[in-house]
Order: C-alpha cells, then sequence, then structure tokens
C-alpha cells in the first residue's frame, strides 16, 4: 500500500528503531511509548486489521504473537506485559495495518479506556 506508513517502515523509505525482523514479519519502538516498553509487531503484508484475518493469514496471526512472546522475553518482561490489538474506529485504530502492540515495565489497568 502506497500511503500506508507501517509499508513504508518495511521499506526502509521512511526511519524506525526496528528491533527484529525476518521474512515475514519486522518489530520496532513505538513512536509514542505509552509504557517503558512498547514495541509493534507487524506483517510485512499489509492486511489492514484483525477484521481481516482469514484461513489464507491465521498461521501469521501466530508467528507475530510468537515474536512478540520471543521478543518479551528479550526485553526482560519477567513480570509479565500487555499485548494489544486496536481494531478498527471502536477500537481505537489510528494505522491500517495490523500490528500488535507489546506494553511493558509497568502495571497495567483494567478494564482499558
Ligand atoms: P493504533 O492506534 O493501535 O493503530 O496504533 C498505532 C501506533 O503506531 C501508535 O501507538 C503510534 O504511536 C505508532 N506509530 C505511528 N507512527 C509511527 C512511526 N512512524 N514509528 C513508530 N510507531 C509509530
Ligand atoms: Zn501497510
Amino acid at each position: 500500500m502506497d500511503n500506508c506508513i507501517f509499508c513504508k517502515i518495511i521499506k526502509g523509505d521512511i526511519p524506525s528503531t526496528i528491533i527484529y525482523e525476518d521474512e515475514k514479519a519486522i518489530a520496532f519502538e513505538d513512536i509514542n511509548p505509552q509504557a517503558p516498553v512498547h514495541f509493534l509487531v507487524i506483517p510485512k503484508e499489509h492486511i489492514i486489521s484483525a477484521k481481516y484475518i482469514d484461513e489464507s493469514n491465521k498461521d501469521l496471526m501466530g508467528h507475530l504473537l510468537f515474536i512478540a512472546s520471543k521478543l518479551a522475553k528479550e526485553k526482560g518482561l519477567d513480570e509479565g506485559y500487555r499485548i494489544v490489538n486496536n481494531c478498527g474506529i471502536d477500537g481505537g485504530q489510528t494505522v491500517e495495518h495490523i500490528h500488535f502492540h507489546v506494553l511493558g515495565k509497568r502495571k497495567m489497568l483494567w478494564p482499558p479506556g
């Protein structure tokens, strides 16, 4: 997608702090962190949101969660962390390229706002 900011990060057209990359996914630091640790895990394929998860990409979603867990371990989030996916307008999604937030190193509240 030409005007997708996360596709531009994947292509290297805009700078980001990439902390993980493989053939299917990347992870990078969130530009506006909401916790001492806050990074995003995204697929290289442009999938708009969780609404578009289907048979063709469900294994990729498992891969993204695997990366989230692996990086959380590497970042020392031993006391726990939160994985967030915002979907669509009601979910508060602002970037229309599916992503999992991983937030840690502070106590999270529930319910979320
Ligand atoms: P959401 O509101 O769930 O769609 O989350 C989008 C996230 O992307 C927000 O936490 C933003 O801070 C983050 N974000 C937007 N632009 C960038 C960027 N250029 N580099 C890193 N994170 C970004
Ligand atoms: Zn995209």
